[in-house]
């Protein structure tokens, strides 16, 4: 059986330090020993203010950081963002503000070793400060993603994996969105974060996880030991089938999911949460499949209004499916796969996921296919 606890708190800092201080007491925070390495790994994506909700809010990692400390640990915060240099992140994030004065190591993962996570994938590159820790804090924020529906605690685990590495993993699982579910999988257990908190309490629903998302507040904490019991208790929080969530269903069909899921504390449904539109689109006989997945699934679409033509999109795109002019940006649809980096990584929120013509008549007739074999 698998705990998750969730909390009602704001970002007072008087009042979310102490709620942070109970739910690590009663996670793992006998884990942190004297002089622990403790690795705090929040989500800092690209550069964005606390109040886009695009990442992990500064004052829930500086409550365990500090946590941390009070325990006799050495807690040091690392990520590997997607986009923009590690000090304006700090700068825009509200991390510099948060720190001031605070003896705590930032480090931006660059060197890597080699893990072997399991078939199909085999080795994987993945930061080496995660293996050099005694102990993983994972902290994430909670999104809606325009691919895996929701980015939650295992999805934050990817930011382990360095730097331009990221966008090579999205082009080796090519469209296969089950595919990258399970790579995600893969990659949190075999960091095996001790502790899992997710940030909600300024959310982002709609076209997340960037800056086309829609911040919404909703009050709340959620942790546990394992990130997968977490993520499942936050969609039932969300009014979402956990077996929608395309990680959940790659855990539990790896074997990894704890089957019973016990939620304690301030558990109260979130109504008409906004999820991004998206399904699998992938139904009926296999020979089909991968026709539905190349013509049918949602593509990236840009509001040429807010795009500045900055060249984020098509640098990062892994399979160069972005061409652009003087005047606008296109897409290559048949080179695109679909991971959907590229608005994740717009910094103005020029992009997002909009459904083909013949994908809104394919979801139509997917839906009747279900009920007919229901
Ligand atoms: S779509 Fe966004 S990232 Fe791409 S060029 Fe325009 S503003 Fe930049
Ligand atoms: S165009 Fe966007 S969604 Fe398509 S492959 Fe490139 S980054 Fe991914």
């Amino acid at each position: 059986m698998s705990e998750v606890i969730f909390t009602n708190a704001d970002y007072h800092y008087e009042t979310l330090k102490p709620k942070l201080f109970g739910m690590l007491d009663v996670i793992g925070g006998h884990l942190i020993k004297k002089e622990s390495r403790v690795l705090i790994k929040p989500n800092l994506l690209l550069p964005a203010k606390p109040e886009k909700a695009i990442l992990t809010h500064p004052l829930v990692v500086k409550a365990v950081a500090e946590y941390v400390l009070w325990k006799g640990g050495r807690p040091h915060i690392a990520d590997s963002p997607a986009l923009g240099t590690f000090t304006k992140i700090l700068r825009d994030g509200g991390y510099k503000t948060a720190f001031k004065g605070f003896d705590v190591e930032f480090k931006m993962f660059t060197g890597s070793v080699k893990v072997d996570v399991g078939k199909p994938f085999g080795q994987i590159d993945i930061a080496k400060e995660v293996f050099e820790a005694d102990v993983v804090i994972n902290l994430a924020k909670l999104k809606t993603h325009a691919q895996m529906l929701l980015t939650l605690g295992v999805k934050n685990m990817f930011g382990c994996v360095v730097g331009f590495q990221k966008p090579e993993w999205h082009l080796r699982c090519g469209i296969d969105m089950n595919m990258f579910a399970r790579l995600l999988v893969r990659i949190y257990y075999a960091i095996n974060p001790a502790i899992t908190i997710v940030d909600g309490i300024l959310a982002l629903q709609g076209n997340g996880p960037g800056n086309s998302g829609t911040p919404r507040h909703l009050g709340i904490l959620a942790g546990g030991r394992d990130a997968t019991a977490v993520d499942m208790a936050i969609c039932s929080l969300l009014g979402l089938d956990p077996d929608k969530l395309p990680t959940i269903s790659a855990a539990k069909k790896l074997g990894m999911v704890n089957a019973t899921v016990f939620y304690s504390g301030d558990f109260q449904r979130v109504e008409n949460f906004i999820f991004p539109t998206m399904g699998s689109l992938v139904f009926g006989p296999r020979m089909f499949h991968r026709f539905m997945r190349k013509h049918m699934i949602q593509r990236p679409v840009v509001d040429n209004r807010r795009c500045k033509l900055c060249g984020e999109c098509w640098q990062f795109c892994p399979v160069k499916a972005i061409d652009r002019d003087d005047t606008r940006i296109d897409f290559d649809y048949n080179r695109c796969i679909r991971c959907y980096c590229c608005i994740e990584i717009c910094p103005h929120g020029a992009l997002h996921a909009a459904k083909t013509v013949p994908g809104r008549l394919l979801h139509k007739a997917k839906n009747t296919w279900e009920r007919f074999r229901s």
